[in-house]
């Protein structure tokens, strides 16, 4: 075996990750998503594709075993909610059987609102599910339609009042802003009605258009025109303040949620945390090594298929690389981990920590950034930042200007 591969198929001593699990499946495409999934299929490829997730959780017990602690878990799409109760308990099964899952574990599941059930929802938390993010994004219909959803508004008010009765009681709400043709006064009714829904998280995020989308196309057809900079930004602060004033800790760029009630999953992603992801197209990050899965689903079901036939012998890491399950990977050097390490934080309220910095990587943090001081001051000045003898942060003026300013560290 390769020294690469003994990094990140081989935990010498416990480490603590999160653990993710990719479900490709929507009912179709909304009209701005470049997420991977695919059109919902039939009942036999959503129960070959868990079968192929539990082979693959199996795949990494057999090297991480419980020396993998995961103090969280994270069902993510696509549309998670589209899997049967029943091959959600045998996933989650597989995860307890193969890796240390802590007793208090969050573990998440992104839902869509029109796809929901008491008996899923029940089923759900009977599998080990404690905490929903409910894909909401607006409570226009028209902005709704516009987006190519599949709900309505009154879908999420019935999902949300669903969940409550079968006991989930940490829900986060995901809003999407900068649509084209919504309004400032829309925007707030919709962040009014999330909030008087009291879910304890709500992430709001601003529509990017990416160009393989719909929106894309038509919006290189000129059929469609992007909102602009100046009513984004008067939207993400308007969001801001009702969120602030509603007792919302704002501890992400666009994440906000009550006292306790940040997602800690993603907290990870933003930590420089370790993580775990099993599915087609999911990525990891183990001992500071990223790789990740084939995104074509029958290449990656047919990979895990082929671990399957090697009956009790098992393929060596190596093989599996070969079978095109992985398709990725990369060893961070020790700029990549600083440089993605001080953006990333850069992302949370909270900001580099120049001791937990120092405690990583053995350095002062303005030793490695000496060059770039005064133009981070000069951003401190301005009211962009602020900084003192222990940390760095962005100020909510500088979030506005976020990329920029990061890019000083990369
Ligand atoms: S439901 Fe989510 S993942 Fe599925 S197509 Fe829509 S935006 Fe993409």
């Amino acid at each position: 075996m390769t020294k690469t591969n003994n990094q990140f198929f081989n935990l010498e001593k416990k480490m603590a990750a999160g653990i993710y699990i990719h479900i490709p499946f929507c009912i179709k495409k909304c009209f701005y998503c470049d997420f991977f999934s695919l059109p919902l299929d039939d009942y036999k490829l959503r129960r070959e594709y868990a079968r192929a997730l539990i082979y693959e959780a199996a795949f990494y017990g057999e090297r991480y075993g419980k020396n993998l602690k995961a103090d969280t878990v994270f069902f993510g799409g696509g549309t998670p909610s589209l899997m049967e109760p029943g091959l959600i308990a045998r996933i989650m099964e597989s995860l307890n059987k193969n890796f240390d899952i802590a007793s208090d574990a969050e573990i998440t599941m992104e839902c869509n609102p029109a796809t929901l059930t008491p008996e899923k929802l029940k089923g759900y938390r009977a599998a080990g599910i404690n905490r929903l993010s409910i894909g909401a994004q607006s409570f226009n219909d028209e902005v709704l339609q516009k987006l190519g959803r599949i709900h309505k508004a009154e879908d999420i008010e019935k999902t949300f009042d669903l969940a409550r009765q079968a006991g989930f009681d940490n829900m986060n709400m995901d809003l999407m802003f900068a649509v084209p043709g919504l309004t400032l006064k829309e925007w707030r009714k919709t962040i009014k009605q999330a909030l008087g829904m009291k879910p304890e998280h709500i992430s709001f995020y601003s529509l990017e258009i990416s160009e393989e989308t719909v929106f894309g196309h038509m919006v290189s057809e000129g059929k469609m025109k992007e909102t602009p900079v100046e009513k984004d930004r008067r939207m993400y602060h308007e969001a801001l303040e009702m969120l602030k004033k509603a007792g919302f800790n704002h501890y992400e760029i666009s994440n906000a949620a009550l006292p306790k009630r940040e997602c800690r999953h993603n907290l990870k992603y933003w930590s420089f945390s370790d993580y775990l992801g099993l599915g087609a197209s999911a990525h990891s990050f183990i001992n500071k090594v990223r790789f990740s899965n084939v995104g074509e689903v029958n290449q990656y079901i047919s990979a895990m298929d082929r671990q399957d036939m090697a009956k009790g012998s098992r393929l060596g890491d190596s093989d599996v690389m070969g079978a095109g399950c992985i398709d990725y990977f990369h060893v961070n050097s020790a700029m990549d981990s600083i440089a993605e390490y001080t953006f990333t934080a850069l992302r949370t309220k909270k900001g580099v920590d120049f001791e937990d910095f120092e405690k990583r990587f053995k350095i002062y943090f303005w030793d490695v950034f000496g060059k770039e001081r005064s133009m981070f001051e000069e951003y401190v000045r301005n009211g962009y930042a602020c900084s003192d003898s222990r940390h760095i942060a962005l100020t909510c003026k500088g979030i506005d200007i976020s990329n920029k300013i990061m890019a000083l560290f990369v």
